[in-house]
């Protein structure tokens, strides 16, 4: 048999590739690779953008490896670039992107602000959403913007990834700058502030390292949790510390823990952190969930319908940066394939985020089980047209639990109870709300389900 040429494994291996998704993944992702070189150990494929490649690689990578090793065999790897600069700027999920400014972002335009130069513009107090998991911090924050070193010294902010502890060091920075534009305000990442110490050391330049540092009026300082264990710069960060706060200046501090867990510092730099105000930023709620939603939704180059933002915001539910992700990849796709975004796009983009679960999560299952149990009805009257009483009662009692209990979008939950659709669920859970506080029965009924359900989630 001719050995192939490498043109007939090239349309071998589109020809397997197509066999292998829908027709819709083929025409919008799959079909526009090229290839760059094929031989047997390396196959190079182009995408015609960095954002494309991106999505092939999140999606469909497997998918385009299997076709690589049916055509060129099991030793040949696959390796794809991008055409072109990026036309979407995705935020990434990593931990720290404060010198990315992401264009597609709202945005506050304003000049770039002096207090650093990896301020992002739109870090501001007008951008942050406050909520009950936040509203601590951003008050303090606040505070400590219109007066440095008049309040709280040092504030500590502490909350996992994603929360917003950059943002509001940020904020900070911004707001005290754009008041007082002759103050000394600097906002570094520890990191940051560790290699100038290092380059200072290196380079013999010690003494100039520490005038900069010592003649700030404001110093905000992001992950503190990154000086543990380097010793070398705990003394000196140690006596910056206390020159500035001797002198009045503000210190502000983030980290993803409180200071008690901070363990390996020195009792003497976790006391000091813990001297002025220390504040937690919480996983946000719900609500403040959709808020953030909504409003980056107003950025959005298309209209982003109520029950995608409601889907998007009980999908994600621990991590901002990972909610403006995902509104933004269903932004993108539409934007991409020209269609209107849909609930059903919106899941079919979305899919592989899983969803989150919070610590002890309760079934919906259960949900529907028990409080079938409470109104002698079954599981399957809950899912029935019926309207009838007290069924009807039961089933907004459902709904109403699975609301509270999970995070659950108002269309799940309204398809969860027989199809229904999210304004009938959003009806259901009103009523209870309301009733809750007229109707003694009613809150009863609640209240022993919800400790039902919360002593025995499953
Ligand atoms: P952290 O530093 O805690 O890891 P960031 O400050 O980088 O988190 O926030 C991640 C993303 O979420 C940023 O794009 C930020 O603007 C956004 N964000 C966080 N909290 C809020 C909020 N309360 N309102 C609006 N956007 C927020
Ligand atoms: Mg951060």
């Amino acid at each position: 048999m001719e050995p192939q040429s490498a043109a007939d494994n090239w349309e071998e291996f589109r020809r397997t590739l197509r066999s292998q998704v829908t027709p819709i993944t083929w025409q919008t992702w799959l079909e526009a690779l090229q290839p760059d070189a094929l031989d047997h150990d390396v196959v190079r494929l182009i995408a015609p953008s960095e954002f494309h490649l991106r999505w092939v690689n999140d999606k469909y990578r497997p998918v385009v490896e299997h076709a690589v090793t049916e055509v060129f065999g099991p030793g040949a790897s696959l390796v794809m670039n991008a055409l072109t600069e990026p036309v979407f700027d995705l935020p990434d999920d990593g931990d720290d992107d404060v010198d990315i400014i992401t264009a597609e972002q709202p945005a506050v335009v304003r000049a770039p602000a002096a207090p650093g130069d990896h301020l992002v513009s739109k870090y501001t107090f007008e951008n942050f959403v406050v909520g009950p998991s936040n509203r601590f911090a951003n008050a303090a924050a606040m505070a400590i913007a219109e007066q440095p070193g008049g309040h709280y010294n040092p504030l500590f902010v502490y909350g996992g990834a994603g929360l917003g502890k950059t943002h509001l060091l940020q904020a900070i920075a911004l707001h005290a700058h754009d008041l007082q534009p002759a103050l000394n305000i600097k906002y570094q990442t520890s990191e940051r502030f560790f290699n100038d110490f290092i380059d200072g050391i290196r380079t013999k330049r010690m003494a100039e390292f520490k005038a900069r540092y010592r003649s700030l009026d404001m110093l905000l300082l992001d992950d503190v949790q990154f000086l543990e264990g380097k010793e070398q710069i705990l003394e000196e960060f140690f006596h910056t510390f206390n020159a500035l706060y001797e002198s009045g200046k503000q210190l502000v501090f983030s980290s993803d823990r409180p200071p008690r867990s901070l363990s390996t510092l020195e009792d003497r730099i976790r006391s000091r952190f813990e001297w002025g105000l220390t504040t937690d930023i919480q996983p946000p709620d719900i609500e403040t969930r959709l808020a953030i939603l909504s409003r980056n939704a107003t950025f959005a180059p298309q209209v982003v319908p109520e029950p995608v933002l409601e889907f998007i915001a009980g999908r994600v539910v621990d991590n901002i940066r990972e909610l403006e992700g995902a509104l933004t990849r269903v932004t993108a796709y539409a934007a991409l394939t020209h269609q209107p975004i849909d609930l059903e796009m919106a899941e079919d983009v979305l899919q592989d985020l899983g969803g989150h679960q919070s610590a002890s999560p309760i079934s919906t299952g259960r949900i529907l089980a028990l409080t079938a149990e409470a109104y002698g009805v079954t599981v399957t009257d809950l899912e029935s047209p019926s309207r009838r009483q007290p069924l009807a009662r039961a089933r907004q009692i459902a709904m109403y639990l699975c609301r509270d209990l999970t995070d659950l979008s108002l269309p799940k939950i309204g398809a969860l109870l027989g199809g229904r659709d999210h304004t009938t669920a959003l009806h259901g859970i009103n009523k209870i709300r309301d009733m809750m506080t007229t109707d003694e029965e009613v809150f009863d009924k609640v209240t022993a389900l919800l400790q039902n359900l919360r002593t025995r989630p499953q």
